[in-house]
């Protein structure tokens, strides 16, 4: 394809990185590169962007954004990431915050203006770069009303006529959802507002324009992609999301074994590898007396558990078996932030096990390194899970998941017992059948160490590759270029 593909997206690793999207987004684009399929990026400058590492240059200025917004301008950064061209667009009064999408009190007020403002300013840029891209991909709500404007635009504006969309769902939980009247503000037409379009019972709902009207809908492993046409997973979207099963795909993440690796990772302080695991247990001693746990738990199963503090991701069902986990005589440690309800009772639970939980609340890339590579158990007890990429992490760094039966998490890890087991699986999302679960775990640490070790060895030689999703993607590109 000589034509480029656009990715949009709200966060790009190393760049911009509040979750797994990040991840995804500092990865894939180069996977892509090196798999022949050019691909930009675009992405928003925020406040928190580091310039220096990268040589971001100011290349547009005062870019015009359109209709609605014609007083309202942007400009635009490029950086070049290891070959991949990076555009950011800058607005300091959008972007210019400590954080990415809201402060501890919620949601930023202006969510909508920002992301609307963004994907107009994307377009813009797309065509002022003067060649009709192949492939416009949005991900996530953020990014998904490209796939609207976009087909609209390819009606009557011959640079878009042969551009087709995808629009990737990386969680459906996040729709961007908004008050009706900001759809005068997003410029689409007044047929985007039903119920096949960007209506949701009377509201604008962003990532419903993008699943109306991407040729293409992909999520981000198939299990998930399965689970959001039922009620229980789909968010309210899941009929919307049914009328496009045909173009619907499930495209499972990789993971980028280049930061994530054990064996060449600066943030550890000992290196080790699945043919000589001795330094696992040396960062293991090195984080327990960096946390402060008590050093003759050495010899017991350290669990660990990094994440956003939320009900997605299971943190109060960890949080009601801590007492019983507690008599296990194992140690625990939790990194992470999100509701203050989890983190005050993070920290009450703390006072009651000094020595042998540790929490950390805030967000630390080079705390969760270490934290993978000293558990000995790695805990997912997420409520549903698009992908997951903590577990394919876990993995990696010798630390078989505890995990619910949910999406890509199914996709991922192979269940005791088996002989090709990497984890453990647990149906109901239940504190009991949690700690059930974790209970077998602890069981077969410490009275089959010969049998964890192939466990983990085996755990460590999954490889979730890259290359497999770009040849997804560019099977779904080929197919929506024949129609277009
Ligand atoms: P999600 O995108 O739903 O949050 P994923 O498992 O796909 O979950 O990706 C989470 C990413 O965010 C991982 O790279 C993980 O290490 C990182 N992460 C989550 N919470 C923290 C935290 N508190 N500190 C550092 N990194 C974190």
């Amino acid at each position: 394809m000589a034509q480029r593909v656009f990715f949009a997206t709200s966060e790009v690793y190393p760049f911009s990185k509040s979750g797994g999207l990040g991840d995804v987004m500092g990865a894939l684009p180069l996977a892509m590169h090196k798999n022949g399929i050019p691909t930009t990026v675009i992405s928003p400058f925020y406040g928190r962007i580091s310039t220096s590492n990268y040589q971001i240059r100011l290349t547009i200025t005062d870019l015009p954004v359109g209709y609605p917004w014609a007083p309202i301008t942007a400009d635009v950064y490029e950086a070049d990431y290891h070959g991949v061209s990076l555009y950011f667009i800058h607005r300091g009064e959008y972007f210019d915050r400590r954080f990415y999408y809201n402060d501890p009190k919620g949601d930023y007020f202006d969510n909508a203006e920002r992301f609307i403002f963004f994907c107009r300013a994307a377009i813009s840029l797309m065509e002022r770069l003067g060649q009709p891209p192949a492939i416009v991909h949005a991900h996530d709500w953020q990014t998904a009303l490209l796939p609207a404007y976009i087909h609209f635009l390819r009606r009557w504006n011959p640079f878009w006529e042969h551009t087709g969309t995808v629009c990737t769902i990386h969680n459906l939980a996040f729709q961007g959802r908004f008050s009706s009247r900001l759809f005068a503000d997003s410029g689409l037409p007044a047929e985007a507002w039903n119920m096949n379009g960007v209506e949701y019972f009377g509201d604008i709902n962003m990532l419903k324009g993008g699943i109306a009207y991407a040729d293409a809908v992909s999520t981000v492993s198939p299990s998930y992609a399965r689970e959001i046409l039922t009620e229980k997973f789909g968010c309210g979207l899941d009929g919307i999301l049914r009328s496009r099963e045909a173009d619907l795909h499930g495209v499972l993440n990789g993971a980028d074994y280049v930061v994530w690796n054990p064996d060449d990772d600066p943030y550890l302080p000992c290196r080790f590898s699945a043919d000589d695991m001795s330094g696992k247990r040396r960062c293991k001693k090195h984080l327990m007396a960096e946390l402060g746990l008590d050093p003759e738990l050495a010899d017991r199963p350290l669990l660990g558990f990094i994440g956003r503090l939320r009900g997605q991701k299971g943190i109060d069902l960890l949080n009601s078996i801590i007492p019983e986990l507690m008599r296990l005589n194992v140690g625990l440690v939790v990194l992470g932030e999100g509701n203050f309800v989890h983190e005050a009772r993070l920290m009450d639970l703390m006072e009651d096990y000094r020595g042998r939980l540790a929490a950390v609340i805030g967000y630390t890339e080079d705390l969760a390194h270490r934290m993978q590579a000293a558990s000995d158990i790695f805990l997912m007890p997420s409520r549903y899970e698009p992908c997951g990429l903590t577990q394919m992490y876990a993995l990696r760094y010798g630390a078989p998941p505890v995990a619910t039966a949910v999406g890509g998490l199914r996709d991922t890890i192979v269940p005791w017992p088996s002989d090709e087991s990497t984890g453990f699986i647990f149906t109901e999302s239940e504190p009991m059948a949690f700690l059930a679960a974790i209970r077998e775990a602890v069981a077969l640490w410490t009275e089959k160490p010969e049998y964890w070790q192939s466990m983990m060895r085996r755990a460590m030689n999954q490889a979730f590759t890259w290359e497999n999703a770009c040849k997804q993607y560019a099977e779904i590109y080929r197919r929506i270029r024949l129609r277009i």
